[in-house]
Protein backbone atom coordinates (compact mmCIF):
# COMPACT_ATOMS: atom_id res chain seq x y z
CA UNK A 1 0.00 0.00 0.00
CA UNK A 2 2.77 2.24 0.86
CA UNK A 3 3.32 4.80 -2.21
CA UNK A 4 6.42 4.72 -3.94
CA UNK A 5 7.40 8.43 -3.33
CA UNK A 6 10.44 9.18 -0.80
CA UNK A 7 7.99 10.27 1.93
CA UNK A 8 5.83 7.74 2.48
CA UNK A 9 8.73 5.16 2.07
CA UNK A 10 10.38 6.84 5.20
CA UNK A 11 7.56 6.56 7.20
CA UNK A 12 7.26 2.84 6.70
CA UNK A 13 10.62 2.52 7.86
CA UNK A 14 9.74 4.66 10.49
CA UNK A 15 6.87 3.08 12.00
CA UNK A 16 8.87 -0.68 11.61
CA UNK A 17 12.02 0.56 12.98
CA UNK A 18 9.76 1.80 16.04
CA UNK A 19 7.44 -1.20 15.99
CA UNK A 20 10.79 -3.03 16.42
CA UNK A 21 11.93 -0.56 19.44
CA UNK A 22 8.67 -0.98 21.20
CA UNK A 23 9.08 -4.70 20.60
CA UNK A 24 12.21 -5.26 22.09
CA UNK A 25 11.51 -2.67 24.55
CA UNK A 26 8.50 -4.91 25.87
CA UNK A 27 10.58 -8.24 25.53
CA UNK A 28 13.40 -6.92 27.92
CA UNK A 29 10.48 -5.22 30.27
CA UNK A 30 8.73 -8.80 30.24
CA UNK A 31 11.65 -10.59 30.79
CA UNK A 32 12.28 -10.85 34.87
CA UNK A 33 8.38 -11.93 34.75
CA UNK A 34 8.85 -14.66 32.66
CA UNK A 35 11.68 -15.78 35.13
CA UNK A 36 9.75 -16.12 37.60
CA UNK A 37 6.77 -17.38 36.01
CA UNK A 38 8.99 -20.25 34.46
CA UNK A 39 8.26 -19.12 30.73
CA UNK A 40 11.99 -20.00 29.60
CA UNK A 41 12.56 -23.88 29.21
CA UNK A 42 15.80 -26.06 27.80
CA UNK A 43 15.89 -27.83 24.84
CA UNK A 44 18.75 -30.15 24.78
CA UNK A 45 20.75 -30.99 21.37
CA UNK A 46 22.81 -34.41 20.84
CA UNK A 47 26.28 -34.76 20.06
CA UNK A 48 27.74 -37.38 19.07
CA UNK A 49 30.99 -38.87 18.23
CA UNK A 50 31.55 -39.20 14.51
CA UNK A 51 33.38 -43.11 14.50
CA UNK A 52 30.31 -44.74 15.96
CA UNK A 53 27.52 -41.85 15.82
CA UNK A 54 27.64 -42.71 19.79
CA UNK A 55 25.47 -40.10 21.95
CA UNK A 56 28.33 -38.73 23.88
CA UNK A 57 26.46 -35.39 25.49
CA UNK A 58 24.19 -32.72 24.64
CA UNK A 59 24.15 -28.79 24.32
CA UNK A 60 21.51 -26.91 26.41
CA UNK A 61 19.74 -24.18 24.16
CA UNK A 62 17.21 -21.86 26.14
CA UNK A 63 13.89 -21.07 24.38
CA UNK A 64 11.25 -18.83 25.94
CA UNK A 65 7.58 -20.01 24.94
CA UNK A 66 6.49 -15.91 24.83
CA UNK A 67 2.66 -15.72 25.82
CA UNK A 68 1.87 -12.89 22.91
CA UNK A 69 4.49 -14.03 21.05
CA UNK A 70 4.72 -17.50 20.89
CA UNK A 71 7.98 -19.51 21.24
CA UNK A 72 11.24 -17.25 20.94
CA UNK A 73 14.87 -18.44 19.99
CA UNK A 74 18.17 -17.52 22.40
CA UNK A 75 18.77 -14.90 19.25
CA UNK A 76 15.88 -13.25 19.74
CA UNK A 77 16.76 -12.61 23.24
CA UNK A 78 20.00 -13.42 24.89
CA UNK A 79 21.37 -9.85 23.63
CA UNK A 80 18.66 -7.82 25.40
CA UNK A 81 19.38 -10.20 28.27
CA UNK A 82 23.11 -8.79 28.12
CA UNK A 83 22.34 -5.70 27.80
CA UNK A 84 20.04 -5.50 30.58
CA UNK A 85 21.57 -8.05 33.10
CA UNK A 86 19.19 -10.02 33.60
CA UNK A 87 21.66 -12.75 31.30
CA UNK A 88 22.98 -13.27 35.28
CA UNK A 89 19.86 -14.80 36.95
CA UNK A 90 18.84 -16.50 33.63
CA UNK A 91 22.10 -18.12 33.07
CA UNK A 92 22.29 -19.23 36.55
CA UNK A 93 18.50 -20.60 36.47
CA UNK A 94 19.71 -22.87 32.72
CA UNK A 95 22.68 -23.71 34.20
CA UNK A 96 20.57 -24.92 37.61
CA UNK A 97 17.92 -26.71 35.21
CA UNK A 98 20.65 -28.50 32.86
CA UNK A 99 22.41 -29.63 36.24
CA UNK A 100 19.22 -30.93 37.37
CA UNK A 101 18.94 -32.34 33.94
CA UNK A 102 22.13 -33.96 34.29
CA UNK A 103 21.79 -35.64 37.32
CA UNK A 104 18.44 -37.58 36.56
CA UNK A 105 20.51 -38.91 33.41
CA UNK A 106 23.10 -39.63 35.69
CA UNK A 107 21.33 -41.47 37.87
CA UNK A 108 19.08 -43.29 35.29
CA UNK A 109 21.50 -44.07 32.57
CA UNK A 110 25.36 -44.07 34.29
CA UNK A 111 27.75 -44.24 32.03
CA UNK A 112 25.53 -44.10 29.11
CA UNK A 113 24.24 -40.54 30.60
CA UNK A 114 25.43 -37.80 27.67
CA UNK A 115 27.71 -34.98 29.01
CA UNK A 116 25.69 -31.34 29.18
CA UNK A 117 27.13 -28.68 27.52
CA UNK A 118 26.11 -25.27 28.63
CA UNK A 119 26.66 -21.92 27.39
CA UNK A 120 27.85 -18.79 28.97
CA UNK A 121 27.79 -14.92 28.44
CA UNK A 122 30.65 -12.97 28.95
CA UNK A 123 28.82 -10.63 31.74
CA UNK A 124 28.24 -14.17 33.06
CA UNK A 125 31.74 -15.18 33.65
CA UNK A 126 32.55 -11.75 34.74
CA UNK A 127 30.03 -12.32 37.97
CA UNK A 128 32.41 -11.89 40.70
CA UNK A 129 30.87 -14.51 42.24
CA UNK A 130 30.34 -16.74 39.21
CA UNK A 131 32.79 -19.46 40.49
CA UNK A 132 31.01 -19.95 43.45
CA UNK A 133 27.59 -19.79 41.87
CA UNK A 134 28.65 -22.81 39.78
CA UNK A 135 30.08 -24.93 42.58
CA UNK A 136 26.81 -24.43 44.52
CA UNK A 137 25.10 -25.89 41.59
CA UNK A 138 26.48 -28.57 41.45
CA UNK A 139 26.41 -29.63 44.65
CA UNK A 140 22.65 -28.80 45.01
CA UNK A 141 22.41 -30.81 41.90
CA UNK A 142 24.73 -33.04 43.86
CA UNK A 143 26.14 -33.72 40.56
CA UNK A 144 30.09 -34.01 40.03
CA UNK A 145 31.99 -31.55 38.31
CA UNK A 146 32.91 -33.66 35.34
CA UNK A 147 29.54 -34.43 33.89
CA UNK A 148 29.25 -31.13 32.58
CA UNK A 149 31.35 -28.52 30.16
CA UNK A 150 30.94 -24.56 30.46
CA UNK A 151 31.22 -22.81 26.00
CA UNK A 152 32.74 -19.41 25.92
CA UNK A 153 33.43 -17.98 22.61
CA UNK A 154 36.74 -16.21 22.12
CA UNK A 155 34.92 -13.02 22.51
CA UNK A 156 33.22 -13.62 25.34
CA UNK A 157 36.39 -14.48 27.14
CA UNK A 158 37.94 -11.67 26.09
CA UNK A 159 35.26 -8.94 26.90
CA UNK A 160 35.13 -11.02 30.53
CA UNK A 161 35.65 -8.29 33.09
CA UNK A 162 38.10 -9.32 35.73
CA UNK A 163 40.20 -11.63 35.25
CA UNK A 164 38.76 -14.65 32.69
CA UNK A 165 42.30 -16.75 32.63
CA UNK A 166 41.26 -17.05 36.51
CA UNK A 167 38.08 -17.54 36.35
CA UNK A 168 38.29 -20.42 33.98
CA UNK A 169 41.46 -21.61 35.94
CA UNK A 170 39.25 -22.69 39.02
CA UNK A 171 36.61 -24.00 36.56
CA UNK A 172 39.19 -26.04 35.26
CA UNK A 173 39.99 -27.42 39.06
CA UNK A 174 36.99 -28.26 40.11
CA UNK A 175 36.67 -30.82 37.41
CA UNK A 176 34.34 -28.85 34.65
CA UNK A 177 35.29 -28.91 31.47
CA UNK A 178 35.47 -25.67 28.93
CA UNK A 179 34.83 -25.64 25.13
CA UNK A 180 35.67 -22.74 23.39
CA UNK A 181 32.09 -21.92 20.81
CA UNK A 182 31.88 -21.00 16.85
CA UNK A 183 35.64 -20.94 17.09
CA UNK A 184 36.71 -19.58 13.62
CA UNK A 185 34.40 -16.63 13.56
CA UNK A 186 36.00 -14.17 16.51
CA UNK A 187 39.60 -13.30 16.59
CA UNK A 188 41.61 -16.20 17.11
CA UNK A 189 44.56 -15.38 19.25
CA UNK A 190 46.23 -18.89 19.07
CA UNK A 191 48.91 -17.86 21.53
CA UNK A 192 46.51 -16.78 24.03
CA UNK A 193 44.30 -20.21 23.40
CA UNK A 194 48.00 -22.20 24.39
CA UNK A 195 47.45 -20.81 27.65
CA UNK A 196 43.71 -21.72 28.34
CA UNK A 197 42.61 -24.47 30.39
CA UNK A 198 40.32 -25.43 27.92
CA UNK A 199 39.78 -28.91 26.71
CA UNK A 200 38.07 -28.99 23.39
CA UNK A 201 36.86 -26.47 20.38
CA UNK A 202 33.76 -26.19 19.18
CA UNK A 203 34.11 -25.43 15.47
CA UNK A 204 31.46 -22.78 13.83
CA UNK A 205 28.66 -24.51 11.98
CA UNK A 206 29.91 -21.24 9.12
CA UNK A 207 32.45 -23.59 8.11
CA UNK A 208 30.27 -26.34 7.22
CA UNK A 209 28.27 -24.85 4.09
CA UNK A 210 32.19 -25.28 2.05
CA UNK A 211 32.29 -28.80 3.13
CA UNK A 212 29.78 -30.49 0.85
CA UNK A 213 30.57 -32.81 -2.36
CA UNK A 214 30.93 -31.27 -5.43
CA UNK A 215 30.16 -27.52 -4.07
CA UNK A 216 33.02 -28.16 -1.71
CA UNK A 217 35.24 -24.85 -1.14
CA UNK A 218 38.63 -26.52 -0.70
CA UNK A 219 39.61 -23.49 0.87
CA UNK A 220 37.20 -23.99 3.65
CA UNK A 221 37.52 -27.71 3.61
CA UNK A 222 41.62 -27.12 3.89
CA UNK A 223 40.55 -24.24 7.26
CA UNK A 224 38.83 -27.28 8.80
CA UNK A 225 41.74 -29.72 8.09
CA UNK A 226 44.23 -27.06 9.88
CA UNK A 227 41.87 -26.61 12.76
CA UNK A 228 41.66 -29.97 13.61
CA UNK A 229 45.21 -30.32 13.24
CA UNK A 230 45.83 -27.43 15.39
CA UNK A 231 43.56 -28.85 18.00
CA UNK A 232 45.51 -31.80 17.85
CA UNK A 233 48.48 -30.10 18.51
CA UNK A 234 46.74 -28.67 21.59
CA UNK A 235 45.18 -31.82 22.69
CA UNK A 236 42.01 -30.73 22.46
CA UNK A 237 38.81 -32.26 21.38
CA UNK A 238 37.10 -30.93 18.09
CA UNK A 239 33.25 -30.39 18.07
CA UNK A 240 31.66 -29.45 14.50
CA UNK A 241 28.37 -27.80 14.55
CA UNK A 242 26.22 -27.21 11.87
CA UNK A 243 26.36 -30.78 10.45
CA UNK A 244 23.75 -31.01 8.10
CA UNK A 245 24.57 -33.38 5.36
CA UNK A 246 26.52 -37.45 5.40
CA UNK A 247 28.89 -35.67 3.01
CA UNK A 248 29.47 -33.27 5.73
CA UNK A 249 29.94 -35.70 8.12
CA UNK A 250 32.36 -38.37 5.83
CA UNK A 251 34.61 -35.01 5.49
CA UNK A 252 34.84 -34.50 8.92
CA UNK A 253 35.44 -37.78 10.13
CA UNK A 254 38.01 -38.51 7.00
CA UNK A 255 39.66 -35.15 8.15
CA UNK A 256 40.20 -36.53 12.20
CA UNK A 257 37.01 -34.49 13.71
CA UNK A 258 36.20 -36.13 16.82
CA UNK A 259 32.48 -35.12 17.70
CA UNK A 260 29.28 -33.70 16.02
CA UNK A 261 26.20 -31.54 16.34
CA UNK A 262 23.40 -30.72 14.18
CA UNK A 263 20.41 -31.51 12.45
CA UNK A 264 21.31 -34.96 10.34
CA UNK A 265 21.95 -36.33 13.52
CA UNK A 266 19.21 -34.65 15.49
CA UNK A 267 17.49 -31.10 16.25
CA UNK A 268 17.25 -29.82 19.97
CA UNK A 269 14.75 -31.12 21.87
CA UNK A 270 12.66 -31.72 25.03
CA UNK A 271 14.72 -34.37 27.36
CA UNK A 272 12.56 -37.14 27.06
CA UNK A 273 13.86 -37.00 23.28
CA UNK A 274 17.62 -37.40 24.46
CA UNK A 275 15.70 -40.67 26.63
CA UNK A 276 14.86 -42.03 23.64
CA UNK A 277 18.32 -42.11 22.05
CA UNK A 278 19.96 -43.49 25.42
CA UNK A 279 17.44 -46.77 25.45
CA UNK A 280 17.21 -47.31 21.29
CA UNK A 281 18.81 -50.16 20.62
CA UNK A 282 21.45 -51.13 19.21
P1 LIG B 1 25.50 -21.98 19.81
O1 LIG B 1 25.95 -22.17 21.21
O2 LIG B 1 26.54 -21.93 18.76
O3 LIG B 1 24.44 -23.16 19.55
C1 LIG B 1 24.30 -23.82 18.33
C2 LIG B 1 23.15 -23.26 17.53
O4 LIG B 1 23.09 -23.93 16.27
C3 LIG B 1 21.78 -23.51 18.17
O5 LIG B 1 20.95 -22.40 17.83
C4 LIG B 1 21.31 -24.76 17.44
O6 LIG B 1 19.91 -24.92 17.47
C5 LIG B 1 21.81 -24.48 16.06
N1 LIG B 1 21.97 -25.70 15.24
C6 LIG B 1 22.21 -26.95 15.68
N2 LIG B 1 22.37 -27.79 14.65
C7 LIG B 1 22.21 -27.07 13.52
C8 LIG B 1 22.27 -27.41 12.10
O7 LIG B 1 22.50 -28.53 11.68
N3 LIG B 1 22.07 -26.36 11.23
C9 LIG B 1 21.82 -25.10 11.66
N4 LIG B 1 21.63 -24.16 10.74
N5 LIG B 1 21.77 -24.75 12.98
C10 LIG B 1 21.96 -25.73 13.89
P2 LIG B 1 19.99 -21.72 18.89
O8 LIG B 1 19.35 -22.74 19.77
O9 LIG B 1 19.10 -20.79 18.15
O10 LIG B 1 20.99 -20.88 19.80
C11 LIG B 1 21.67 -19.78 19.27
C12 LIG B 1 22.73 -19.27 20.20
O11 LIG B 1 22.16 -18.72 21.39
C13 LIG B 1 23.67 -20.35 20.70
O12 LIG B 1 24.64 -20.63 19.70
C14 LIG B 1 24.26 -19.68 21.93
O13 LIG B 1 25.31 -18.82 21.58
C15 LIG B 1 23.08 -18.86 22.43
N6 LIG B 1 22.46 -19.55 23.58
C16 LIG B 1 21.58 -20.57 23.61
N7 LIG B 1 21.26 -20.92 24.86
C17 LIG B 1 21.97 -20.08 25.68
C18 LIG B 1 22.08 -19.93 27.12
O14 LIG B 1 21.49 -20.64 27.92
N8 LIG B 1 22.92 -18.92 27.57
C19 LIG B 1 23.63 -18.12 26.71
N9 LIG B 1 24.44 -17.19 27.24
N10 LIG B 1 23.55 -18.26 25.38
C20 LIG B 1 22.73 -19.21 24.85
MG1 LIG C 1 27.10 -23.31 22.21
MG1 LIG D 1 28.36 -22.58 18.61
MG1 LIG E 1 26.70 -19.01 18.83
Amino acid sequence: WAKADGKNTWAVYDRERNAREVARFSLSARMPAALEREEFYVDYQPLVRLVDRALIGVEALVRWEHPEYGRLGPDQFIGLAEETGLIVPLGKWVLRKACGQAKRWLDRFGDKAPLVSVNLSARQAGEPTFVSDVAMILDAADLPAERIQLELTETAIMATTGAPLEVLRSLAAMGVRIAIDDFGTGYSNLTYLRHLPVHGLKLAGSFMHGMQGRDADPVDTRLVDTVVGLARVLGLEVTAEGVETEAQARRLLEIGCDVAQGWLFARPGPPEEVDRLITRPE
